[in-house]
């Protein structure tokens, strides 16, 4: 019943009373869309379980007040539950909201789940309880550019004839596939659940479906040999292959892996389970479950180890895999790098960050009006016209089209300006929502990712994206959202979304410009504080104001 009534209004027509209550009904149905979510039913976004809104009850509510908020007023959200609506002004944030905080002392996984289970809170990993959630595209590029950097570092400024092994084909770890072959690569990804590997054929993340390690590697040694790309999902326990292949005496090039194991209960099967059995223990013995993940999570770890003794890349790829492994007793978890500091930092030093648009109207005629005027504008910057002719080519839309980009400092406000603009001559069909990842150098503080190896020693200090959060809610966003245990799980992360929405007005443009400014501005300060020379020559050469 419920699956096929999630769906975001499209066109013209408003549904709320303004265009800022209506982009954030849109976002947050489109973010629930069972063709966006991956387990809509459970109103689970992605990375675990991720959620929009805390229950059904709790989504009508938010739904209901959406519809009939008034322009000088905003509405409350306690973990995906309304709470309060109180008259503030029309520039004031629309929607702000908390998810996940807990007083520091019980941040960790046994005394959440007890508040959850109580129904006091929810999981809102990053963009599905800041509504921002746009399907696997959100962090294609991230994932591009770490493989890119690999390839520029290592590899002659190509994967051609590499092979890279992970694992996950979930909401984000399906970026995987698609960014090695982008970067003209040979990936094996694991997936345990073979219907998410379907849904990814249909969505062209990957090539072609197997079930032995033996067939992956027929395959993939053929296209390494020819130098064509191809993305081969393999259907099994990411542990058990990657422990044959180190018995096989196999070495990838890469090695990774994006199984959701920050949650050990609800995000990493297991070896030797189907699904149906672990869900069966999970429900009826979740120590037992958690004993067999951590067995099943170091055998993977090490084997991780090993093929970097043996010569393989290996990094962590965002979802505490170390630190999951270590805190189940191998210690030698750390032995190799997350990817934010190794191959992303240098690009938040520059103010450069993920950006992303939205076509309120559903329509993909906006997006790809857009996509020429930016080629249009931006002709001279390679990185940006690759990108979106990439993407142009390999991305299907499904819930409102959209796109993300990694734009620097002057880009991203300019290209606010281009989109409003657009929105104001007529051009574009509806309004344009302009939201990004909470991953950034200064809208997550989080010592396994975002913030791991700070020169100064400040990877857990919390403050950068409290203070990036306040800054957005006084300088016009349309929607706050300050969040806590995204990505890297509960106790290893805080961090921050923002969204506004370009309506062609002139108050949109102001805000836009503001916006648009802070967070690149922020990333750069944050990683100037940190002591990082690039970050600090980008402040003398912006002109950017920092005090100390
Ligand atoms: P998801 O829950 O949507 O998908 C996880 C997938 O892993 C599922 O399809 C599941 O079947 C599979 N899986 C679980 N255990 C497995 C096993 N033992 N072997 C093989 N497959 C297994 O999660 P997601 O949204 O794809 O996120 C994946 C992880 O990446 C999460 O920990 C998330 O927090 C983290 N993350 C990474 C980034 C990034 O930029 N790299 C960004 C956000 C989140």
């Amino acid at each position: 019943m419920l699956q096929s009534t999630i769906q975001s209004p499209i066109g013209k027509e408003l549904s709320c009373k303004n265009w800022e209550t209506e982009c954030l009904l849109r976002l947050f149905l489109n973010s629930l869309d069972p063709r966006v979510a991956e387990n809509s039913e459970e109103l689970i976004v992605y990375g675990g379980r991720g959620k929009a809104a805390r229950n059904k009850k709790a989504m009508e509510a938010i739904i209901r007040e959406l519809k009939n908020l008034d322009n000088d007023h905003t509405l409350l959200i306690q973990s995906g539950k309304p709470v309060a609506t109180f008259r503030t002004f029309p520039f004031s944030p629309r929607v702000l909201s908390s998810t996940a905080m807990v007083v520091p002392k019980w941040a960790n996984d046994e005394d959440f789940s007890i508040l959850e289970k109580k129904g006091l809170t929810m999981y809102g990993q990053a963009t599905a309880a800041s509504w921002a959630y746009i399907g696997v595209q959100g962090v294609l590029q991230a994932t591009f550019e770490t493989m890119n950097e690999i390839a520029n570092r290592y590899f002659q400024s190509t994967l051609k004839g590499k092979l890279v092994l992970t694992s996950g084909l979930g909401g984000m770890g399906s970026a995987q596939p698609l960014s090695v072959t982008m970067n003209g690569g040979v990936c094996i990804v694991v997936e345990v659940d073979e219907s998410k590997i379907d849904k990814r054929l249909v969505n062209n993340y990957c090539d072609v479906k197997v079930h032995t390690l033996e067939e992956a590697l027929v395959l993939a040694e053929e296209a390494m040999e020819l130098e064509r790309p191809l993305a081969i999902a393999l259907c099994g326990n990411a542990a058990d292959v990657y422990c044959e292949m180190v018995k096989k005496g196999i070495t990838p090039h890469i090695v990774t892996d994006q199984t959701a194991v920050h949650d050990m209960l609800n995000g990493y099967i297991p070896s030797g389970l189907t699904l149906d059995q672990a869900a069966f223990l999970r429900n009826k013995k979740p120590e037992k479950y958690i004993k067999m993940a951590e067995e099943t999570l170091i055998a993977h770890v090490k084997s991780m180890c090993e093929l970097q003794n043996r010569g393989a890349i290996v990094f962590d790829y965002g979802n505490n895999i170390r630190g999951q492994a270590f805190k189940a007793g191998f210690e030698k978890a750390f032995s190799f790098p997350g990817f934010i500091s190794e191959y992303l930092r240098p690009l938040y030093c520059e103010g450069r960050g993920p950006c992303r648009w939205i076509a309120l109207s559903g329509n993909p005629g906006d997006i790809y009006k857009l996509d020429e005027a930016i080629l249009a504008n931006f002709g001279s910057d390679e990185r940006i016209c690759r990108w979106i002719k990439f993407v142009q080519e390999k991305i299907y839309f499904y819930g409102l089209p959209a796109r993300t980009c990694w734009l620097n400092y002057h880009e991203r406000s300019q290209i606010g300006e281009l989109i409003n603009n657009m929105v104001a001559s007529g051009e574009l069909s509806a309004p344009v929502a302009i939201t990004r990842d909470h991953s950034e150098g200064s809208t997550m503080a989080a010592p396994f990712r975002e913030t791991e190896g700070m020169p100064d020693g400040s990877d857990i200090i919390a403050d950068w994206p409290i203070l990036t959060g306040l800054l957005n809610a006084s300088a016009g966003a349309t929607m706050v959202s300050i969040q806590h245990g995204g990505g890297v799980g509960i106790g290893n992360s805080i961090h921050t979304g923002m969204t506004a929405v370009a309506d062609g007005s002139l108050d949109a443009l102001k805000k836009l410009k503001n916006l648009l400014t802070i967070d690149p501005g922020l990333n750069i300060i944050r990683h100037a504080d940190a002591g990082y020379i690039k970050a600090n020559n980008m402040i003398r050469e912006l002109g950017l104001k920092k005090p100390l």
